[in-house]
C-alpha cells in the first residue's frame, strides 16, 4: 500500500525504468494481492506481537500470486500481529489477526479471519467469522475463499458484494473447504494494551 514516486522521467524512458524497477523487486505492474497487502510490525520489532507478520505477508502474497494468477478484483488484505490492529484488519476485505494455535503439541503462529471490511462510500467493519488456522495454512484458505467467489459470483458482482451476500457460516465453509463450527476469537481477558480491542 506504499508508493514510491520517481519524477522527471522522460516518457520514452519510462518502460526502461519500469523494467529496472521490476528487476530489483519493486514491481510496477503489481498483482491485486501485492497492491492491497498491509502488514503491521509483528514480532520482529513489536514487543506486543503474537505473530511474525512482515515475512509472512511477503510469503502470503507470493503464494496467492502463484495460486490465483490474474485475480481480477481489488483486494485489501491486512495482516495484524495482535488485537491492537495496527494493520487495520477491521477495514480490510480479508483481515487476519495474529493468534497462537497448538499443532502436534507445539504452539505455532495462527490467524483468525475477519471478512468484508471497507472504507469510503460502503464503509463497514469486517465480520469476525469464526475461522482460525495455522499461518502455514492461510494461503490455501484464502485460495479456497477466492476461488469460491470466482466460481459462484453473479454477473458483475464484485468481491465486496459477494462477501456481504454470504453468511458467516458460508464464508467459513469456503475458507475451510467444508462446513465447520465457529471458534471463538480468543479475545483478551482484560483490556489489551492501548485499549483498542475490536
Ligand atoms: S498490531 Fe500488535 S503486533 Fe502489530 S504493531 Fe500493533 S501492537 Fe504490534
Amino acid at each position: 500500500m506504499q508508493n514510491l514516486l520517481i519524477v522527471n522521467v522522460p516518457k520514452q524512458k519510462a518502460s526502461l525504468l519500469a523494467d529496472e524497477l521490476n528487476s530489483i523487486g519493486l514491481r510496477v505492474d503489481a498483482s491485486s494481492f501485492r497492491r492491497g497487502a498491509v502488514a503491521c510490525t509483528g514480532t520482529e520489532f513489536c514487543k506486543l506481537a503474537i505473530t511474525e507478520t512482515k515475512a509472512f505477508s511477503r510469503w502470503l502474497v507470493e503464494e496467492l500470486e502463484e495460486r490465483i494468477p490474474g485475480f481480477d478484483q481489488h483486494l485489501k488484505l491486512h495482516v495484524t500481529g495482535c488485537p491492537n490492529s495496527c494493520g487495520q484488519h477491521w477495514i480490510a476485505d480479508i483481515g487476519i489477526e495474529g493468534k497462537k494455535q497448538r499443532v502436534d503439541g507445539e504452539m505455532v503462529d495462527a490467524y483468525y479471519f475477519c471478512v468484508g471490511g471497507a472504507v469510503g462510500q460502503f464503509a463497514s467493519i469486517a465480520r469476525p467469522i469464526g475461522y482460525r488456522c495455522p499461518a502455514a495454512d492461510v494461503p490455501a484458505a484464502i485460495e479456497r475463499l477466492l476461488r469460491s467467489y470466482l466460481d459462484l459470483r453473479q454477473s458483475h458482482e464484485n468481491l465486496r458484494q459477494f462477501f456481504s451476500r454470504h453468511s458467516d457460516e458460508m464464508l467459513r465453509a469456503f475458507l475451510a473447504g467444508q462446513e465447520v463450527e465457529a471458534i471463538t476469537r480468543d479475545v483478551a481477558s482484560g483490556p489489551v494494551p492501548r485499549g483498542v480491542e475490536g
